[in-house]
């Protein structure tokens, strides 16, 4: 168990969508003082950015309670990574990102750095966890979300600042419908209708249609994962 002394604040890497939303949720449950953090990354389309402010408005609004531990939200401009990792202006590597299976949507180690820039300002402001959604059971393609990566990287940090960091990712071994069922449990109803209105996650940043899981193309990989996901949870539910 955590000595709630010492773990008693984090730092949410906070993206807008489904699964940070949901950690974000756990850590206000969990944590007496918790801060946000997002990057700008020259993401393909703003939605994510507009949707996270949205959904720290809608949280504070639904939850008093968690509105009183909810700090700054930290915004970093990393404009630099969108423009190192853009595939097309590195030809050879795309093709062999393709025989590796990997999608196109993959920011090489994007997650190594979100941590890394996230370690730095929680050294800063005395924060004592970084919590991360990164899961291994429905994206085991993305070798940054894996479970033993982010374990050593918490390791370098730890030795690189000379302070204790613990990354904690509540979602690592849950599937889509279980998040939703976390999500539930954490904050019921109103809840799971803020991740279901503000939360983004589709990967075209389509906002035209609310579905009963929210908004999106309903045919990317993102809505793909996230809409069967939601309908298990419901058959369950029933
Ligand atoms: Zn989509």
């Amino acid at each position: 168990m955590l000595n709630s002394e010492i773990n008693s604040s984090a730092l949410v890497l906070f993206s807008g969508g489904q699964d940070s939303t949901t950690c974000l949720a756990w850590a206000l449950t969990h944590f007496d003082k918790v801060e946000t953090i997002g990057f700008n990354y020259g993401q393909r389309h703003q939605v994510e950015m507009t949707c996270r402010k949205e959904v720290l408005k809608s949280i504070r609004k639904s939850f008093p309670n968690w509105g009183e531990k909810l700090g700054d939200d930290h915004v970093l401009d990393l404009d630099i990574l969108g423009k190192i990792s853009d595939t097309s202006l590195t030809q050879d590597k795309a093709i062999s990102f393709a025989k590796s299976g990997l999608p196109n949507t993959f920011v090489p180690g994007r997650n190594l750095l979100f941590f890394t820039f996230a370690a730095t300002i929680a050294y800063r402001r005395s924060l004592k966890l970084l919590v991360g959604g990164m899961c291994e059971t429905d994206y085991s393609g993305y070798p940054d979300c894996r479970d033993n990566t982010l374990k050593s990287l918490q390791v370098s940090l730890s030795l690189g600042m000379d302070v204790p960091v613990v990354i904690d990712t509540p979602l690592m071994w849950l599937d889509k419908r279980a998040t939703w069922e976390l999500a539930k449990e954490l904050g019921g109803e109103a809840l799971l209708s803020i991740i279901v209105k503000d939360t983004h996650t589709c990967y075209l940043g389509d906002r035209t249609t609310l579905h009963s899981w929210g908004y999106g193309c309903n045919q990317c990989p993102a809505c793909e994962l996230r809409s069967s996901g939601f309908l298990k949870f419901m058959q369950k539910s029933d």
